[in-house]
């Protein structure tokens, strides 16, 4: 390979905001994923048929215009029992969580995460110059529902919820979720809903009647459409109209907004996509069992696995087999814990095969008791 030389400027580069170099990095995994990917909690198969047929025929000449988001918020507000004006599409899940954390959150105030948890809240909350608060989940992993209640305090601006979450597959209830919303008056509770298809259960339909929730959804699990970014947040007017203030009328590009419909109208295919998953992971989970790895019950597309000290050798044996999984060591209480992400059942049937091999070579089950 030929090294291109990078010129370095002469002069002094100029300093970004204090708050920027602040800023935690975030570099995900993402090059060499030529193999099963069960690192990133996507689909691990396709979209719909149906997508890609739209997106075939988009034209040339479609291309040339700029995106118009507002029909398409219409179809997915009616989609959701939602009024248009109650739901923002945006660039992924990611975004909405950018505009969010920047709308809202500023000197003095407190963002409350119970941890651990999907890490871009943290990296975009150091962008702001809130205080990040966390309340830390017990060993079972289970939302720490009480000790969240008490970190409440009248600084809190807003609280983020992912449920279920990750890396922890764990789900707080609908009571638990209300209950936070109504001690937290002075705040916005974000209940992000990435992982709703394999969960079932939502508060989507509490937006407005709270005055303060606010739900996302993405297109990048279920629907596999994660290449595309398309997100959705909902909430009551008056917050999404600060939204709306600091959202950029583009970040939805037209593919996506043309692919959007075809996506929500097949039901049946995310009904089949996710009934492939439930079963493949009650079939993954009786095969960590079966080598005693201890795992936490999970109500999304993943499962969390105690692996012990040797889990970047772990990691790097899955590899080896063409088997892509995610070292989540350094999230908060999550030391010796990787995340595998539930894929079909045929493609967890090699997950299985590479699962036990390592644990074989690695002598994982002695050494993670
Ligand atoms: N929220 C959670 C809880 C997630 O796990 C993820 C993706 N890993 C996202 C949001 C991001 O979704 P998107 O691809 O729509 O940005």
């Amino acid at each position: 390979m030929t090294e291109t030389a990078v010129k370095t400027a002469s002069s002094i580069v100029p300093a970004p905001r204090l708050r920027v170099q602040a800023m935690k990095e975030y570099h995900p995994p993402l090059g060499s994923r030529d193999a099963l990917r069960l690192d990133f909690n996507e689909n691990t198969l396709a979209c719909s048929p149906k997508v890609r047929e739209v997106l075939g025929s988009i034209s040339a000449g479609a291309l040339t215009r700029y995106p118009e988001r507002e029909p398409v918020e219409a179809i997915v507000a009616a989609h959701l029992r939602l009024a248009p004006e109650q739901v923002a599409l945006t660039n992924g899940v990611d975004e909405a969580i950018h505009v969010l954390f920047e709308a809202f959150l500023e000197a003095g105030d407190e963002l409350l995460l119970p941890v651990p948890t999907y890490t871009m809240y943290e990296v975009y909350a150091s962008a702001t110059d809130a205080r990040v608060v966390t309340v830390q989940a017990g060993d079972d992993l289970q939302f720490p529902f009480e000790p969240l209640l008490t970190a409440i305090t009248p600084k809190t601006k807003l609280i983020a919820i992912a449920n279920p979450n990750s890396p922890s597959g764990s789900a707080a209830t609908r009571e638990q979720l209300l209950q936070i919303a109504q001690r937290a008056p002075h705040a916005v509770l974000l209940v992000d809903e990435a992982y709703f298809h394999f969960h079932g259960e939502t508060v989507i339909d509490l937006v407005g009647t709270l005055s303060n929730l606010v739900v996302a959804r993405t297109f990048s699990k279920a629907y596999g459409l994660a290449g595309l970014r398309l997100g959705v947040l909902a909430g009551p007017v008056e917050v999404m109209r600060w939204i709306r203030r600091v959202l950029s009328p583009y970040s939805v590009n037209s593919l996506a907004l043309a692919c959007l419909p075809p996506a929500l109208e097949d039901e049946a295919y995310i009904d089949w996509y996710v009934s492939e998953v439930l079963a493949a992971r009650a079939e993954f989970e009786a095969a960590l069992d079966q080598v005693k790895l201890r795992r936490w019950p999970s109500r999304a597309n993943f499962v969390l696995v105690d692996v012990g000290s040797r889990h970047a050798e772990f990691v790097h044996m899955m590899r080896s087999a063409g088997v892509l999984v995610r070292d989540r060591s350094n999230d908060p209480g999550c030391d010796g814990r990787v995340r595998i992400t539930i894929g079909t059942r045929e493609q967890m049937q090699q997950a299985i095969v590479a699962l036990n091999n390592a644990v074989v070579a690695l002598n994982l089950k002695a050494e993670a008791r």
